[in-house]
């Protein structure tokens, strides 16, 4: 009769509420660990300048303030260290922007050769500490017009060019290229012959903290974010990131772009 009908028809509400409220609990401890993972990781990103920077700090306090020889010395290595917190801190803040899909792209047409170029400009004087020479590999000088959100852009190739600095060789290259890929898209790519990375490591690569050396005798300093950001700034544009790499040989990141209309480009 009708009242089993309701009944049946309660029951199922029930037991369809509580299946719905079951994934949203499973969604929410999901995102809390989530949340953990992430704090925790960036109170240790945050800990290790910090102690350096107290450190410093203390050993002056303690007489090496006025050994005029040191206290130069010791200074600078805590602005060092205070100018590293600071490019972690603005890391963090743009990945949290990128994670919570708040990016806004600002699509313009540009040169991306004279954007590479500039890059190179801004690195230059990092790669000639390490003397690594900055090579742009082109037939044409002509310029490249493409679509995009050009700082973003810029982002990516400065986080690109900078890791290739930094887990490049001395004395090594860094050769960035522009080349046509199908229809109306470019790929531009960024190869250096450096300590390259094996092959377990690839995938993981993109994710925020992840790294390959994790020892805290790291030499080089980063906050394990540029890459996470590299990805989420490609894939916002719709487009797509490549990494290929060969331990001892070098690697090489990759990524497209799409050109503007009528935009002669590379061959
Ligand atoms: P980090 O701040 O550690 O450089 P990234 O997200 O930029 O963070 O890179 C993640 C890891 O990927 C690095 O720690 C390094 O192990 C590896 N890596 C990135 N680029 C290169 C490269 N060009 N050659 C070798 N290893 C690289």
């Amino acid at each position: 009769g009708p009242i089993t009908t309701d009944l049946r028809t309660l029951n199922e509400e029930i037991e369809n509420f509580a299946r719905a409220k079951k994934i949203e609990i499973d969604t929410l401890r999901i995102r809390e660990e989530y949340r953990k993972e992430f704090l925790g990781n960036v109170s240790h990103e945050l800990k290790t300048p910090l102690f350096t920077v107290q450190g410093y700090i203390h050993t002056l306090l303690d007489g090496a303030l006025d050994d005029k020889k040191v206290r130069r010395k010791y200074l600078n290595r805590a602005a060092k260290g205070v100018e590293r917190l600071i490019y972690i801190i603005k890391d963090l803040d743009l990945i949290t922007k990128l994670e919570v899909g708040d990016l806004h792209l600002e699509w313009e047409t540009f040169d991306i050769v004279e954007l590479i170029q500039s890059v190179f400009d801004l690195l230059e004087m990092k790669a000639a500490r390490k003397e690594i020479s900055l090579v742009f590999d082109m037939e044409y000088t002509t310029p490249i017009y493409v679509r995009a959100d050009k700082e973003k852009i810029q982002q990516v190739l400065t986080n690109l060019v900078v890791n290739s600095i930094k887990y490049g060789y001395p004395k090594g290259t860094t050769e960035v290229s522009v080349e046509n890929l199908i229809k109306n898209k470019v790929i531009i790519r960024v190869t250096d012959n450096g300590e390259g990375i094996a092959e377990q490591h690839l995938t993981r690569l993109f994710e925020r903290f992840y790294r390959v050396d994790k020892s805290g005798s790291r030499k080089e300093g980063g906050s394990g974010l540029g890459l996470a950001i590299v990805k989420h700034i490609i894939e916002a544009h719709n487009e797509k990131i490549y990494v290929e790499s060969d331990v001892d040989v070098g690697s090489e990141f990759s990524f497209t772009l799409e050109k503007a209309k009528g935009s002669p480009g590379p061959d």
